[in-house]
C-alpha cells in the first residue's frame, strides 16, 4: 500500500516520496487514517516503528487542510499554536520537530522547539513570531507558561510522543498543569511503548473513545 492511498494530500505525499520512503510501517499504515478521522488515539509502538510519521503526517494534513489553517495565509493575524507535541527529551523534540520540518515543507505550516538546557530568550522571539506546531519538553514548557511567553488557548491537537518516558522522567505534574490551560475540544494522540497503570490512568482522563493501536 502506497503513502498516497491512505488519505494524504499531494504536498504531504510529495514531501515522503523526496524522503525516499515508498511503504508506510504498520504503525503508519493504522495511525495515518485514525488520526485524518479526527478522533483521539491510543497506540503503543515502541522508537524505530515509524511512529513519528505516524502522527506527524496526518498532523500536517489536518492543520493544513482546515478553514483554519488557511486563514492565516491572508497574514491579517498571528499564528497561534495550533498543535502540542510533548517529549520526555531535548534530543526526541529536536528530532520530532526536523519531522515536521520535512514532512512539512510543501505546506505553509511551521513550526519550532522548546527544550531546557538552552537560553529561553531565542525562544521567546520565535513563539512571538507565530507557530503553528510546537515541540516542546514538559519543563521548559512550563517555565513559558509561568512567563506568560506561550499561549496555548489555540491547540487543536495534542500529542504525548512517549508518554512512559515522561512519566518515569517525573514530568506527570508538569503534564497535568499544561493539560488545565488547553481547550477542553481537542483531538488527542498518545503515543506510548509501555502501558503501566499509571499510563492507563493518564490515558483514561485524556483520551474521549480512542482508537487503539498496537503495533
Ligand atoms: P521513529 O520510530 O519515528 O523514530 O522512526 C524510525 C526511523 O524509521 C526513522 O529514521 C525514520 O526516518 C524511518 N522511517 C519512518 N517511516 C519510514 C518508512 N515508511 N519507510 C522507511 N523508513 C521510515
Amino acid at each position: 500500500m502506497p503513502f498516497s492511498s491512505l488519505g494524504l494530500s499531494d504536498a504531504i505525499v510529495r514531501a515522503v516520496a523526496d524522503t525516499g520512503y515508498t511503504t508506510p510501517t504498520p504503525i503508519q499504515t493504522q495511525a495515518i487514517p485514525a488520526v485524518l478521522n479526527g478522533g483521539d488515539l491510543l497506540a503503543g509502538a515502541q522508537t524505530g516503528t515509524g511512529k513519528t510519521a505516524g502522527f506527524t503526517l496526518p498532523l500536517l494534513q489536518l492543520l493544513s487542510s482546515s478553514a483554519v489553517g488557511k486563514a492565516f495565509t491572508t497574514n491579517s493575524s498571528p499564528r497561534a499554536i495550533r498543535a502540542l507535541i510533548l517529549t520526555p527529551t531535548r534530543e526526541l523534540a529536536a528530532q520530532v520537530e526536523e519531522s515536521v520540518r520535512i514532512y512539512g515543507k510543501y505546506t505553509k505550516l511551521n513550526s519550532a522547539v522548546i527544550f531546557g538546557g538552552v537560553g529561553i530568550n531565542p525562544q521567546i522571539k520565535q513563539l512571538k513570531h507565530g507557530v503553528d506546531i510546537l515541540v516542546a519538553t514538559p519543563g521548559r514548557l512550563l517555565d513559558h507558561m509561568q512567563q506568560g511567553t506561550v499561549d496555548l488557548s489555540k491547540v487543536e491537537v495534542l500529542i504525548l510522543d512517549e508518554a512512559d518516558r515522561m512519566l518515569d522522567m517525573g514530568f506527570i505534574r508538569d503534564i497535568r498543569k499544561v493539560l488545565a490551560v488547553l481547550p477542553p475540544k481537542r483531538q488527542n494522540l498518545l503515543f506510548s511503548a509501555t502501558f503501566s497503570d499509571e499510563i492507563k490512568a493518564l490515558a483514561d482522563g485524556l483520551l474521549n473513545n480512542p482508537a487503539t493501536i498496537e503495533v
